[in-house]
């Protein structure tokens, strides 16, 4: 079916102040309003249609476009605005409300179900947990107790005695009330969230003993938690459907985990790869050896070079951590330093004033290792 004219649809004529604009969409959004018009699917066409054409010409530039050349100028990808092709969805019309009826202008809709009844949420559920290197190496399933709000089994939720309810009296079971309000343009209807049912529409007739009406109770669960490989100090996952349960029947909240990371005594992680401070002598460093350095998997032995500078860095590939987005692991990187005696007796000064004379004990500028800079450039960038 043709799009219908913007300014046919808002009935005003083309050269509309943007005043007369919202004047107009006030109007026809107050007439069309679904709560207004419920099960009228014309109305909710005609709702969105001038949604639509008020979301066009309240703004200036595309007005322009649209005056120009016509729903061509405004609809497809390329208009860069809040709908695409098919017209607005409800949420986007309601959220614009706000700016056009001043905020307090309590238009329900977007938490409603179809039945027009409020849907309640329980709110989420929020544990840490701890773990080790070890644990985000290989992903874990941690086991965790939480105190939480579950559904009543007594009254399966409901918080009603033997499943009965009455309809509400203050709402008559449509779960808002709406009142008229005189406005500087002149009587609106305003309709807001029933407070004798809080938007069920319906009360229980006896309240379940078991929850006192609540539909819930307390209860501790243990909560199996897989935790991917990679994660990371600060990260959040999240479990959809394992928080609370909602009061009287609803969508469950979710367990939303905070990741913690526990230090390892010698190990620091730098994003997926690893650093080690390994410190050998003066001799080891000069006559090379063979060492062990931690892993996460336990330790191994890597071979010192004879000669070996005071800064180098040795790149165990792979012994990593996973990265949580992507395949492959970081890199263990073993930085060498090398201890300078800080007391000694008279033997070892003997030792090394002899030392100071020879001829291969002159520090070669060529052989340093590099700075740090370029060695945190090559690793992590
Ligand atoms: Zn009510
Ligand atoms: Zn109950």
């Amino acid at each position: 079916m043709a799009k219908r004219d913007y300014y046919e649809i808002l009935e005003i004529s083309k050269n509309a102040s943007d005043d007369e604009i919202k004047k107009a969409y006030r109007k026809m959004a107050i007439k069309f309003h679904p709560d207004k018009n419920p099960d009228d699917k014309k109305a909710e066409e005609k709702f969105k249609e001038a949604a639509e054409a008020y979301e066009v010409l309240s703004n200036a530039d595309k007005r322009q476009r649209y005056n120009q050349y016509g729903h061509a100028g405004v609809n497809g990808a390329s208009n860069g605005g809040g709908f695409s092709g098919g017209g607005m969805n409800m949420d986007d019309i309601f959220s614009q409300f706000g700016d056009i009826f001043g905020s307090g202008f309590g238009f329900g809709g977007s938490s409603r179900s179809q039945s027009g009844r409020r849907v309640t949420r329980g709110t989420n559920l929020r544990v840490k947990v701890k773990l080790t290197l070890q644990d985000i190496t290989n992903g874990v399933e941690k086991k965790i107790k939480v105190n939480k709000h579950v559904g009543c089994k007594t009254c399966s939720g409901s918080g009603a005695k033997n499943g009965q309810f009455d309809t509400c009296r203050q709402c008559n079971g449509t779960g808002v009330v709406t009142r008229v309000q005189q406005t500087m343009l002149g009587a609106m209807q305003t309709q807001t969230t029933c407070n004798a049912c809080g938007g069920e529409g319906r009360t229980v007739k006896d309240k379940c003993n078991t929850c006192h009406g609540d539909g819930i109770v307390r209860e501790e669960e243990i909560i199996a938690i897989n935790i991917p490989a990679g994660v990371a100090e600060g990260m959040q996952l999240s479990m959809s459907g394992k928080g609370n349960a909602a009061p009287r029947g609803g969508i469950n909240g979710d367990l939303l985990i905070l990741v913690e990371e526990e230090e390892h005594p010698q190990l620091k992680r730098e994003g997926s790869h690893l650093i080690y401070s390994l410190t050998i002598s003066f001799p080891d460093a000069a006559l090379g050896m063979n060492v062990e350095v931690p892993t996460v998997e336990g330790k191994v032995k890597i071979k010192i070079d004879p000669g070996t500078q005071s800064g180098k860095v040795l790149r165990l590939k792979g012994k990593g951590l996973p990265d949580v987005n992507a395949y492959g692991r970081g890199d263990l990187l073993v930085e060498i330093s090398i201890f300078t005696p800080t007391v000694l007796n008279n033997d070892e000064k003997k030792i090394i004033e002899q030392l100071k004379t020879a001829k291969n004990f002159e520090p070669n500028p060529n052989k340093k290792e590099k700075g740090f800079f370029d060695r945190m450039k090559e690793y992590f960038d």
